[in-house]
């Protein structure tokens, strides 16, 4: 998503631009996204207004209801299933932390009310509703964003020097670039290892469940998430940290809440985490001013790649933007966050079993779960028979014969 829409914009504002793509085009973690389209990111808002103050969390909800608008104009003319709803953050117990996000939402001006009933199949303690929010079928969007777009596939950038982009297939030069790749690419600048992580979600898909109107996220990062697409309904949940123990799919949850639904499909996929929960949008690092990076969306990367967009093609052309300090990734990197992130590393950096990630030389964790082989430093996954399944590694374990 981030990587199309940036090359989008870039096209809209006549600026000459190419896209290249490793494998296919949605191949990555948009194809596997729940596609709810809001500013509603969890409890960020109270975070935001503690840390920043309330102009900057106001900021980040103005971007955000902004790419929420873009989508609004842009799906006018697509047939992707664009639909209009309210978005719900729920607790099922202990409200404080909800009851101080309202507060939040209340002081920077933003619309919403909090609720004590939800048509979800379950008490809440409370909840709170921002209405006008939106959900989709990205990959109908992205099937006509792409139309005009100058893409290659199977195209895999391996390195660069100064301005050339090496690819198996040959070289691009290029002035500037976006490095769109999820997790970015290149340790060398902007100390990514260090300053994300990535997050694994699980999601079944309900046939003969309910139908609901709003979409709904549990505040606690742990808990469950709904919305409606078609006849299935999508129940999300049993989040971790990738390469770390978790609860997995929900079936126990979807017997229990919706006893007469069958599970249709089922699949996992995950999300780059950053250490202060605001995106990475911007240059890649102080030192490389003509490339930039789009990630770190905390699974809200519809309305953050819109933001990206938005954001790096104003960057691109030299213009300013309101956003960028916001969303800079040379921002402060002290938060807790970091401490786990190093701890993490440190620890598998010294265990002494293999295989090893050949991102960093991590030790790679079985998940009996998926028969993978994960990463707890950086969320790289391989197959069982060792081949890549996510980066930030850029290739495999080893080879089978
Ligand atoms: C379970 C789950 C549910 C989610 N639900 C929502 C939701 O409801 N709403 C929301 O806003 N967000 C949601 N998200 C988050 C959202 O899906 C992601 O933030 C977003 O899809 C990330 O898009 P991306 O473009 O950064 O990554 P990707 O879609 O992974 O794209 C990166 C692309 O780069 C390519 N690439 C990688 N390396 C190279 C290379 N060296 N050369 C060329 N190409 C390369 C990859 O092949 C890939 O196609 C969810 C996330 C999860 C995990």
């Amino acid at each position: 998503m981030a990587g199309l829409l940036c090359a989008y914009f870039l096209k809209k504002n006549k600026m000459d631009c190419v896209l290249v793509e490793e494998n296919r085009i949605c191949s990555g973690v948009t194809g596997d996204t729940t596609a709810k389209i809001t500013a509603q990111h969890g409890e960020i808002y109270h975070k935001l207004y503690q840390k920043l103050g309330a102009e900057q969390a106001a900021l980040y909800y103005k971007a955000n209801a902004a790419a929420l608008e873009e989508y609004r104009l842009l799906c006018k003319k697509i047939d992707c299933n664009f639909e209009i709803g309210s978005s719900y953050l729920y607790r099922r117990e202990n409200v404080d932390k909800l009851e101080k996000e309202m507060l939040a939402l209340e002081k920077i001006g933003v619309p919403a009310q909090w609720v004590n009933q939800t048509e979800l199949p379950f008490h809440i303690a409370g909840a709170i509703c921002m209405p006008e929010q939106a959900q989709f079928h990205p990959l109908k969007f992205l099937k006509s964003i792409v139309k005009e777009l100058p893409i290659y596939e199977h195209t895999a950038v391996r390195s660069f020097d100064g301005k050339r982009y090496h690819t198996d297939l040959g070289t691009i030069y290029a002035e500037q670039t976006v490095v769109a790749t999820h997790f970015p690419m290149w340790n060398k600048h902007g100390l990514y290892p260090i300053k994300l992580y990535q997050d694994r979600s699980y999601v079944l898909a309900l046939e003969n469940a309910t139908d609901l109107s709003g979409m709904y996220r549990d505040a606690d990062p742990k808990g469950l998430s709904f919305r409606s697409a078609g006849k299935y309904l999508l129940l999300g949940g049993g989040s971790h940290r990738t390469g770390k123990k978790g609860e997995g799919w929900q079936d126990t949850a979807a017997k229990q809440y919706y006893p007469q639904s069958k599970i249709a499909f089922r699949w996992a996929t995950q999300d780059c985490m950053t250490l202060d929960g605001i995106p990475y949008i911007g240059r890649y690092s102080k030192n490389t001013p003509n490339l930039f990076v789009a990630t770190g969306f905390h699974k809200w990367g519809m309305t953050g790649s819109m933001v990206a967009a938005g954001l790096i093609a104003d960057l691109v052309q030299g213009k300013e933007n309101p956003y960028e300090e916001l969303f800079s990734p040379s921002r402060s990197m002290l938060h807790p966050q970091l401490a786990v992130n190093a701890f993490e590393a440190v620890t598998h950096l010294l265990k002494p079993t293999v295989p090893r990630c050949p991102h960093m030389g991590c030790a790679l964790k079985w998940n009996s779960r998926e028969h993978s082989w994960d990463c707890p430093c950086h969320g790289s996954r391989f197959s069982e028979d060792g081949k890549r399944l996510n980066n930030p590694a850029d290739g495999d374990i080893w080879h089978k014969k």
